[in-house]
């Protein structure tokens, strides 16, 4: 089975795109999502291109603050305090990377929690792993929702997440914990990774090396979501050897067309639950 995110993802905006609506006509209001970009880095224009269209096609009220990449930290931060009490913003974001001269955690921790979609606020990130309610990141997000599809109780699962980051592993880690599966992390200092990756029922690899997981490093009947994202010449493949591993498992997303798309949807979806917190 090939996950099919690009279908999953428009399902979801749908859904939200219709609540949107009918919370339109009960409150006479929609969500608002700030998204700051700083600087000209090209990949970041094109990512907060693409939430500005999502956003508007599901009514959520868009806006970009632009600012060059020599912007002051102290600007930024006065601009994120601004939108924190400003009631149409439901949600902020801050496209990352930002330039050396700016502290990211200083930016993150700036914005209220309440309105942080990106879910990587300290506060959401504790929140979450004490399995109390959070804004979760949006990748991880996605991943458990394709992940869900394929099968509704994970409890008991044994799940191989390959990346530790902030944004990908470790909150992708908490979803399945959350979800009852027992959980492996394994990086770039694990002593035999194929080993590892092949005890789990699901691998999620978010590496950034392209094709890393092969066909033998997994299980049969597995479920293999790839959220990797890399250039080879002009293809973009993901971390996940699609090929070859799609012909043993159970499931497997594809690069593009998988993770992807949700992610952007599960941004949405954020930025929706944020209003509702705001507004019920
Ligand atoms: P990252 O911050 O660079 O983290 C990569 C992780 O992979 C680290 O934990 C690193 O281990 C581990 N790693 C690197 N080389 C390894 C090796 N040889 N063996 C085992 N582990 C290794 O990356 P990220 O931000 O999580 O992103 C991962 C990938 O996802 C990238 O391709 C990125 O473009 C993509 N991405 C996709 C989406 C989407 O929407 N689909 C969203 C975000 C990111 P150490 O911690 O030990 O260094």
């Amino acid at each position: 089975m090939i996950i099919d995110g690009k279908k999953e993802a428009a399902l979801l905006r749908e859904e939200i795109k219709n609540e949107i609506s009918s919370l339109k006509k009960q409150k006479n209001k929609v969500p608002g999502l700030a998204v700051i970009l700083i600087g000209d880095f090209l990949p970041s224009q094109i990512y907060v291109k693409n939430k500005e269209k999502n956003s508007k096609e599901v009514g959520i009220n868009s806006e970009v603050i632009r600012y060059p990449k020599d912007v002051k930290e102290d600007e930024v931060l006065q601009k994120i305090k601004d939108l924190n009490s400003n009631t149409d913003v439901s949600g902020i974001l801050v496209q990352l990377p930002l330039p050396s001269h700016i502290n990211k955690e200083k930016i993150i921790n700036a914005i209220d929690p309440l309105k942080d979609v990106d879910g990587f606020n300290p506060i959401n990130v504790g929140n979450l792993s004490s399995g109390y309610q959070a804004i979760v990141p949006c990748t991880p997000l996605g991943c458990l929702l394709l992940i869900k599809k394929v099968e509704k109780s994970l409890s008991g699962k044994h799940a191989v997440i390959v990346g530790r980051s902030n944004l990908n592993g470790k909150p992708m880690a908490q979803l399945l914990l959350k979800e009852n599966c027992t959980v492996t992390i394994v990086h770039s200092k694990t002593k035999d990774l194929k080993s590892e990756c092949q005890k789990g029922d699901i691998v999620v690899a978010a590496v950034g090396i392209a094709n890393f997981v092969k066909s033998d490093w997994v299980k049969k009947d597995s479920i293999i979501v790839d959220v990797g994202i890399n250039k080879i010449k002009d293809k973009i493949v993901g971390d996940v050897d699609f090929e070859e591993v799609k012909k043993k498992v159970k499931a497997i997303t594809p690069v593009p067309g998988g993770v992807g798309p949700m992610t952007i949807a599960c941004l949405l979806k954020n930025t929706l639950e944020c209003f509702k917190k705001f507004n019920s």
